[in-house]
């Protein structure tokens, strides 16, 4: 639907990158776009509200995760978790690319992909190459903090959420359709 795609990066410390990412989901599904949202690092066990939501098949918009186990709070550091995460995410952005190449969607959103980057939990070339054989009227979204510039350099629009107050900096718990 689109006649060309580009690149986009929500990015930085702030809240409201994968909630944006999810607007430009319902914006493009919306005006006729098939959208897939790719949730790296989210479980399918993860009580996420904007996965629940679209599961309830009123919006055509397809939510995907990899499904691997991971805790934000330790698998870093857990080296076999690592290790396995970095194949799975590897093959999954192959099978991301092989759609791309199709145009099998007008719109492909990456969550946390950003951040997978930045850790070295996904491969810049994985990312680079999708991006280079994607369909020229596929739209690339990418959420996640620590855009590095050599992704940035790749983007066509870049935006970052930057954190001037929030909750959790006085110890607000996260809140259930707020924060997930
Ligand atoms: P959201 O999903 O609300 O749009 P986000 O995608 O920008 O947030 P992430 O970096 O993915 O944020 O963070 C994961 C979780 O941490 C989310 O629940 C988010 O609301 C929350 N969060 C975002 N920014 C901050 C911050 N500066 N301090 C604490 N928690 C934050
Ligand atoms: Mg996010």
């Amino acid at each position: 639907m689109l006649e060309k795609g580009l690149v986009q990066i929500y990015t930085g410390d702030g809240k409201g990158k994968t909630t944006a990412a999810f607007g430009a989901a319902l914006r493009a599904a919306g005006q006729g776009n098939k959208v897939l949202v790719y949730q790296f690092l989210k479980p399918a066990t993860l009580d996420i509200g904007e996965r629940f939501a679209l599961q309830l098949g009123a919006v055509r918009i397809r939510v995907e995760t990899l499904d691997m186990p991971w805790d934000m709070s330790g698998s870093l550091e857990d080296e076999k978790a690592v290790t396995k995460i970095q194949a799975a995410i590897s093959d999954a952005l192959k099978r991301i690319t092989q759609t791309a190449e199709k145009r099998f969607y007008d719109v492909l959103i990456l969550d946390e992909i950003v951040f997978c980057l930045s850790e070295g939990l996904a491969k810049f070339e994985d990312v680079k190459d999708l991006i280079d054989k994607r369909d020229s009227a596929v739209e690339i979204i990418l959420t996640g903090r620590g855009a590095t510039p050599e992704l940035i350099e790749l983007a066509d629009l870049v935006t970052e959420m930057k954190n001037i107050k929030h909750p959790f900096d006085k110890g607000q718990q996260a809140r259930r359709g707020i924060e997930y």
